[in-house]
């Protein structure tokens, strides 16, 4: 198996300026998905690649025309797609199997829908259960399976219908290490050697290293909203050996395009897309902070403290076994603290970062804590701390402000790490009992060693 099945030249999907919001209870919408235009051609294995929640399933969803974009079109081999997308079947990180019907059922279920006889049904789907490595499972139900024979179930179901388009949601990213594995190789075996129908394959990942392995194209996205910053073609040949410096090379470069820019920053000042600027002015108001958990944060810039100062993202991910997924928010909340700054996948301690590497705990509070006076989402809690007679409010009140300006859960996680963060860097306290945010008579009286309190500047 060297070469992947052979491109053709009329695109399967074509999205043009898809661009999606939700909206929010009040008048404030959430842009998702910012113009995203892309063509997917038979032959071709793509990966999606972004950080979670940058709207990867979300695209998912309307590319198999499970959702509809707010703006912009999907067209489906050049027909616009109206509803879900008979030729499209999907894959989910979560398996989504009914427990209570056997193997051998779950994997009918979508041959139920093509009205296909029960023999036909029933001879199809063990022949695919035989070629996916379930012979002798037919009659278990999901919960006597381990979760890498739950996926090779969802693979078979997504497989039944013999899809065109397969698309898949970090199908493996539930499954331990091993059985990732075993499962990528098996499925780019039976794709690389035209064992299944499937014109081609969108595979959705915040795993670099699993996009190089498996596609022949990597589409990255960013976040907040999401475009499309790069499209990579992967010319290395297959099977694919981690290992090698070609391999190596690639995953350092995909890297570099992922970490190499700040998009939050970015699409304040960005205005090619009117539409789209006017939900960024509303939202820039509170600008989402990194979820950069602070012991995270010492340890990596002790690392990097170790290394001189300096050392490529890349390395430092595979060093602490980070994901790129779970080291960004840490490097972003470097660059927020003025720490350390990212450049061309490189991260590089600033005068203020060695200083607070050398510190003391109570000196590192005090850096945290100057940092943060420019964080508008702290000088609002601050501000209102320092307004109400008895210095309390509930988490519930600055939930309420920032769902105005967040989804839900986008929300709940902005105000967990300001608290996580308020907390360490004694800024005020919050008692998990009551779920109140409050000052406590030295930090009423606080003002960072000779400066004001935090306020507006
Ligand atoms: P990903 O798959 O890349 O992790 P998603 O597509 O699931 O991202 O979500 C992208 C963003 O859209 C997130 O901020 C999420 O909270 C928001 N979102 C997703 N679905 C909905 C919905 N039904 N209503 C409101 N917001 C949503
Ligand atoms: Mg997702």
């Amino acid at each position: 198996m060297n070469h992947a099945p052979h491109i053709e030249k009329n695109s399967l999907i074509r999205l043009l300026g898809v661009t999606k919001m939700y909206e929010q209870p009040d008048k404030y919408d959430i842009l998702v998905l910012d113009d995203i235009t892309l063509d997917i051609y038979p032959g071709e294995f793509v990966a999606l690649l972004g950080p979670s929640g940058s709207g990867k399933s979300t695209l998912l969803r309307i590319i198999t025309g499970l959702s509809r974009p707010s703006f912009g079109t999907v067209l489906y081999r050049g027909r616009p797609v109206t509803g879900p997308n008979p030729k499209a079947a999907m894959v989910f990180q979560s398996f989504a199997l009914y427990p209570w019907l056997t193997i051998l059922q779950n994997v009918e279920l979508g041959l139920v829908a093509k009205g296909e006889n029960l023999k036909e049904r029933r001879d199809k789907s063990l022949k695919l259960l035989d070629l996916i490595g379930l012979n002798g499972y037919e009659d278990a139900f999901p919960k006597e399976l381990s979760g890498g024979m739950r996926q090779r179930v969802g693979f078979a179901r997504a497989l039944a219908v013999d899809p065109e388009l397969l698309c898949m949601d970090e199908p493996f990213s539930a499954l331990d290490f091993l059985t990732a594995e075993n499962l990528r190789s098996e499925l780019l075996d039976l794709w690389l050697e035209s064992k299944i129908p499937t014109k081609a394959i969108l595979m959705v990942t915040h795993g670099i290293e699993e996009a190089v392995f498996m596609a022949d194209r990597i589409v990255i996205l960013s976040k907040n909203p999401a475009r499309i910053i790069a499209d990579l073609p992967v010319p290395l040949p297959y099977p694919r050996n981690r290992k090698s410096l070609e391999f190596i090379d690639l995953v350092d470069y995909v890297y570099k395009v992922v970490t190499g820019r700040d998009d939050d920053k970015r699409s304040d000042k960005e205005s090619d897309n009117p539409s789209a600027q006017a939900v960024l002015t509303d939202r820039a108001t509170l600008q989402p902070i990194p979820y950069g958990h602070l012991s995270m944060l010492s340890g990596l810039l002790e690392l990097v403290a170790d290394r001189g100062g300096q050392d490529d993202l890349y390395h430092l991910g595979s060093e602490l076994f980070l994901e790129v997924d779970d080291l960004l928010p840490v490097t972003e909340t470097a660059e927020l603290f003025h720490l350390a700054d990212v450049k061309e996948g490189d991260l590089t301690l600033t005068d203020l970062g060695r200083q607070f590497v050398e510190a003391d705990v109570n000196e590192r509070k005090r850096i945290i804590r100057e940092q943060l006076r420019d964080v508008p989402l702290f000088r609002l809690i601050d501000r209102v701390l320092r307004s109400k007679a008895n210095h309390a409010m509930p988490k519930e009140f600055f939930n309420d402000i920032l769902e105005e300006h967040f989804s839900v859960d986008e929300a709940e996680r902005q105000l967990m790490t300001a608290i996580n963060w308020g907390r360490f860097a004694d800024l005020f306290h919050y008692d998990t009992d009551t779920e109140l945010l409050y000052l406590a008579q030295d930090q009423q009286e606080q003002d960072n060693n000779g400066t004001v309190p935090l306020q507006e500047k």
